[in-house]
């Protein structure tokens, strides 16, 4: 029995694995799916991902960095044409980086969705043994399931998002909110989580863009599975909620961005990077072990200059060393940066203003940076914790407001800057200031001595020694891949007979 055991084994083995990756077309994204391609990549199996022309100079210098490591199958990029003319966009125009108004958003949501056809056509080339695609493509979990294929979807937030996310449409407790309410309890979650109504999406989204959601839930709920970049160790109550409320298999298979171990794979990691490697590093290099504070809101948001003008006074009033990075605003900051800024704090060396894109896996892992004042996306969180360092939270629009729940009140690894309102991108001017007097206060807080930043400190750095362990082999994440690898094998091989 052993014997024939053995010999089926290796004999499933031989016969590799094929899964191509669809990420949406935006930084958040398709940042950790390639990471995910990688991990796969890594255990044997062959990985194909799926993504449009101007996207692919993005994916393309990390995947050929982890094809020098001479895995079993290289990793290959394919690409389709991006519809843009066809939906009303500029050449080019093919990532949500690009989209800053609300028409052009709507626009480029209608060219994404023309991309069926030629994904259909790319499964038919390709014809792998399963397809691993983003939430926010639903219709391709139709597609994959027409073909026959197995369709797993990355969700790419926490846990706890998807749980309150679930909690929030099936009670729907706004609806029962008497008027004059400003806040509610998420009803049914493990912890008691109090929120504002101004926090959630809503009133502010277009009816499409609602609607848009509507079908990502229905997609999920069609697909074999869900792929979560988290680990079993960070949320375990939410690993059990998710499984026993929501019925959907998940696998967290995180965090993902830990497959970057070298300096160089982070350096390149998600777009060409606004600062020369040597300049980062000497500037990091020369500062106190924990003393920096990283400044960054993720690879979307933009702030008003008024905003910018806030943090750069909060910054310096904090008085610790910061890295802060700012997305092209055009211009060159003389409208928001204060009198004498440039020299005062940049050149005295006290601050580093990264415009455009940072490397933030290098920053953040580097022994200098003790703290992180992040917008919460989720892959923002998961580098923070794996990191080992605690956080200040900003969430602005999207889950942003879960996940600082997650980080302030269930993991007690942060504090928030205190932000009431739920903003969507493409309404960003309208968003209310957060005073200069607020950013300077939470950072000094974070990055102070005292019980409560030690604390954070202490836990952060226990999980992320945690999260090193999960995606270690033996870890839960491994072993989650692992299983995942498996039962993906065994279809396959039940489908062949
Ligand atoms: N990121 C980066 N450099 C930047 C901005 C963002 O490397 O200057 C990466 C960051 O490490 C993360 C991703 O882009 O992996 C942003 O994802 P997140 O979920 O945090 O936020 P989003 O951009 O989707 O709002």
């Amino acid at each position: 029995g052993r014997l024939v055991s053995a010999i089926s084994k290796s004999f499933r083995m031989s016969q590799d694995l094929h899964i191509l990756f669809f990420p949406f077309l935006a930084p958040g994204h398709s940042i950790p799916m390639v990471d995910m391609a990688k991990l796969f990549s890594s255990r044997g199996v062959k990985s194909t991902i799926l993504t449009t022309t101007a996207n692919a100079p993005l994916i393309q210098p990390t995947v050929d960095r982890a094809n020098q490591s001479g895995h079993r199958h290289p990793i290959t990029t394919s690409v389709i044409r991006f519809p843009a003319a066809a939906a009303g966009l500029p050449d080019g125009c093919e990532n949500a980086t690009h989209v800053t108004t609300e028409e052009a958003k709507l626009k480029f949501l209608q060219a994404v969705a023309m991309l069926r056809q030629p994904f259909e056509q790319a499964l038919r080339r390709h014809n792998p043994d399963a397809v691993i695609t983003d939430f926010f493509l639903p219709w391709s979990v139709d597609v994959t399931l027409e073909l026959g294929l197995p369709c797993l979807v990355f969700q790419g937030t926490s846990l706890f998002a998807l749980c309150a996310y679930q909690s929030i449409k099936r009670h729907k407790p706004l609806e029962s909110l008497p008027s004059d309410a400003e806040s509610f309890v998420v009803p049914g979650l493990p912890h008691r989580i109090e929120m504002l109504r101004s926090q959630q999406r809503g009133s502010s989204e277009a009816p499409s863009v609602l609607e848009f959601h509507r079908q990502v839930g229905e997609a999920v709920q069609k697909s074999d599975g869900v792929m979560v970049n988290s680990f079993q160790e960070l949320e375990p109550e939410y690993a059990e909620h998710y499984r026993n409320v929501d019925g959907k298999k998940a696998w967290h298979v995180g965090p993902v961005s830990l497959c970057n171990k070298d300096v160089l794979e982070k350096f390149e990691r998600g777009d060409e990077t606004s600062i020369d490697f040597n300049k980062c590093m000497d500037w990091l290099d020369a500062k106190a072990r924990g003393s920096v504070i990283y400044v960054c809101f993720g690879s979307i948001s933009q702030f008003s200059t008024a905003q910018l003008r806030e943090i750069a006074i909060g910054l310096e009033a904090a008085d610790k060393p910061f890295v802060w990075v700012v997305r092209e605003v055009g211009g060159d900051g003389a409208e928001w940066l204060p009198e004498g800024y440039e020299e005062r704090v940049v050149g005295a060396g006290k601050g580093l203003i990264i415009r455009g894109w940072a490397p933030q896996t290098l920053i953040l892992d580097h022994p200098a940076v003790g703290g992180f004042l992040t917008h919460c996306g989720w892959n923002s969180c998961l580098e923070g914790v794996s990191a080992g360092v605690p956080m200040a939270t900003w969430p602005l629009f999207a889950e942003q407001f879960f996940n600082e729940k997650l980080i302030v009140e269930v993991l007690g690894i942060g504090i928030g800057v205190g932000v009431k309102e739920y903003a969507a991108r493409e309404h960003e001017q309208k968003r209310k200031v957060v005073m200069a007097e607020a950013i300077a206060k939470t950072v000094a807080r974070l990055m102070g001595g005292g019980e409560e930043a030690e604390g954070m400190r202490r836990r952060a750095r226990e999980l992320g020694e945690m999260a090193a362990n999960a995606v270690e082999i033996g870890g839960s994440s491994y072993v989650h891949m692992g299983d995942l690898i498996e039962e993906l094998i065994d279809r396959r091989n039940a489908e062949g007979l």
